[in-house]
């Protein structure tokens, strides 16, 4: 089954070298074909629409920005520039009764390319935006340059650029091709992932999938292959998806990470689906398509 990684859709050409040309966010502002959207941290506005249609996001005018506003350049699609802006994430201010703010988590899947391309662009960098405003080398204030891009420190000129922090996520199965599923100490009831960890300092993408699967259930990994990746920016993660296979089936569970671990069939997978005694990740979470990937197809859940 193909692999498909819903977030890493993009219709939308970011056009990187124009974020240094002068005045670029100030011009595209008086440009009455510009088209803004508006973020709240992670969640983005839809625009109304009958229970039958997929959603779309609601852009708004650039009239409608509000100056207070942190505003960021995403690029261009089908001719039009985009704006990002950042909102007040605790209560956006909505001029239009009939949108409403979801987390980017639960529609990003349901969006077309462009709209979920900017919206994890602009989800992003808003929350990066939020906790760069001091400079990690000096602690002096920073500034917003290159359309919002780069920060810079006004002490000593520091940049501060937009990081993500990697990890990665393997579905393992073992010589019955049977998916390896696990319950989080975190997790709500019944749900069940592939594992996954942060990359650490300094170590290879490889490495650290050995490492994790390690640590977490006590086996080793052979033909371990990347499958691809997404961001995930809730708030600041690159999720790098692999499958591996167990070099051996008995499990040493890690009760400080998780709560339980299991090896499901297809057939035990189904049924636990059907009674709803395991429930997965949403569609827009790379988990789900690698666990679709090995079930062979899509999963009728949202
Ligand atoms: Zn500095």
């Amino acid at each position: 089954m193909r692999f498909d990684a819903p977030l890493a859709r993009s219709a939308v050409d970011r056009h990187a070298p124009r974020r240094t040309e002068p005045g670029l966010l100030e011009h595209l502002r008086t440009l009455p074909t510009t088209r803004v959207l508006r973020v709240a941290g992670p969640r983005v506005p839809l625009a109304p629409s009958d229970d039958a249609a997929p959603p779309r996001l609601a852009y708004c005018s650039p009239a409608l920005l509000t100056g207070q506003d942190l505003e960021f350049y995403l690029g261009s699609g089908d001719g039009i520039d985009y704006l990002g802006a950042l909102v007040d994430p605790t209560a956006p201010s909505e001029p239009d009764p009939q949108v409403s703010w979801l987390s980017l988590r639960e529609v990003a899947a349901l969006l077309p390319d462009l709209d979920a391309g900017l919206a994890v662009a602009a989800v992003a960098l808003g929350q990066w935006h939020v906790k760069a405003g001091f400079c990690a080398v000096c602690g002096s204030p920073t500034d917003v340059e290159q359309a919002g891009w780069v920060r810079r420190c006004r002490a000593q000129g520091h940049e501060v650029f937009p990081r993500m922090d990697p990890a990665v996520i393997v579905a393992v199965t073992d010589d019955e091709d049977r998916l390896l599923l696990a319950r989080a100490r975190h997790f709500a009831a019944g749900r069940f992932s592939v594992l996954a960890g942060y990359v650490d300092a300094g170590e290879s993408l490889e490495a650290a999938v050995r490492r994790e699967i390690g640590e977490e259930v006590g086996i080793g990994l052979s033909r371990v292959r990347y499958l691809g990746s997404q961001a995930w920016p809730f708030p600041a993660s690159l999720m790098c998806a692999f499958e591996a296979r167990a070099e051996s089936t008995d499990l040493v569970v890690d009760p400080t990470e998780l709560a339980e671990a299991r090896w499901f069939s297809r057939a035990e997978f189904a049924g636990a689906i059907a009674d709803g005694t395991v429930k997965v990740a949403p569609r827009s979470a790379i988990a789900r398509s690698q666990i679709e990937r090995w079930y062979g197809q899509g999963l009728d859940l949202p």
